[in-house]
């Protein structure tokens, strides 16, 4: 057991529920690796106390925070300064507390991009096919627009809310941009994807037997799917990529890197990625270190 003191470095989550989390095992056992003082904590907090529990932050001496839904957006007015990625982005998910003062990041895209070269996949000058239009798929398309991609197509429910990506994305970036409903997507658009990110919660726990409604006649060898979610480890629409012949990946590398960023925020010192992510994988995958 930890022996916290008065000196103990505090850092944790901020949002509601918590139930689900990974972020405090995966940091506690990156504290307890590099034995540093460090405690990593769930607060748990309601929509009606996100203002106290924020401006508190500082007084109460806490080093930095996570942020996760529902309070990705509705953190930002609270803080003191936002990093220019995550205001385009329009989200914070990381809180970095310095001379009482309150600095926003967001390090979901970043961490996206960075699992993803790390599976070997270089975006630049792609053509990317995005499912859903929600938080997630706003971070990854802005981090894939800075790296260079040739073209995002969204494919969406909400069409409204996809053309605002696209019309947010434009304002910052030069690529082709395009949007579909999910019904109407044709085969030769998912086709023509180097890579496609599902950014949907369809297929998450406990609902495994669902798949966002997208042709799989337009699936083949050479494309890479990257699937956001990481519970179960292999999606029902994973498993149709592999067989017909695609690359894929899960949700826990997005996670663990986005993870390790904040810890490089908040502490100055090389996350040991490796032991964070082995973290994740011995909570989700009963020990499973890789699924592709
Ligand atoms: P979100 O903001 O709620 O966005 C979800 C998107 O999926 C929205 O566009 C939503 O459409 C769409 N969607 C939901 N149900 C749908 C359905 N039945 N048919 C068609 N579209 C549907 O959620 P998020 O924060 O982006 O998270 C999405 C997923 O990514 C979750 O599974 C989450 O666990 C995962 N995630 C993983 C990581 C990681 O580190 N690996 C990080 C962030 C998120 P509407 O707008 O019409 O509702």
């Amino acid at each position: 057991m930890k022996r916290i003191t008065g000196k103990t470095g505090i850092t944790g989550i901020l949002g509601h529920p918590l139930g689900h989390t990974l972020s405090p095992v995966m940091h506690n056992k990156a504290f307890e690796t590099l034995g540093m003082d460090f405690i990593y904590l769930p607060f748990d907090v309601r929509p009606q106390d996100l203002a106290t529990a924020v401006k508190a932050l500082p007084a109460l001496g806490v080093k930095g925070v996570n942020v996760t839904i529902p309070y990705k957006e509705k953190v930002m007015p609270l803080l003191d300064e936002i990093d220019s990625l995550a205001q385009k982005i329009g989200a914070v998910n990381t809180i970095v507390i310095e001379d009482h003062k309150l600095h926003g990041f967001n390090t979901d895209g970043s961490g996206f991009l960075a699992s993803l070269k790390e599976e070997g996949f270089d975006p630049t000058a792609k053509k990317v096919l995005i499912l859903g239009a929600g938080g997630s798929a706003r971070a990854v398309s802005f981090s894939l627009a800075s790296a260079g991609v040739q073209k995002i197509t969204f494919v969406a429910r909400d069409l409204l809310k996809a053309e605002k990506i696209a019309s947010d994305l434009s304002q910052s970036f030069h690529l082709t941009l395009e949007v579909w409903g999910f019904p109407s997507l044709p085969e030769d658009v998912v086709g023509e994807a180097h890579l496609i990110v599902n950014t949907t919660p369809l297929g998450m726990y406990p609902q495994e037997n669902v798949m966002p409604p997208i042709k799989l006649e337009g699936f083949h060898r050479g494309q890479h799917f990257y699937d956001l979610i990481y519970n179960p480890l292999e999606t029902k629409l994973m498993g149709e990529a592999k067989k017909r012949g695609l690359t894929v990946q899960n949700g826990v590398g997005m996670l663990v890197h986005q993870g390790a960023q904040a810890f490089f925020l908040w502490t100055g010192k090389a996350p040991p990625l490796e032991i964070m992510r082995q973290a994740v994988y011995d909570h989700v995958g009963y020990g499973r270190k890789k699924v592709t």
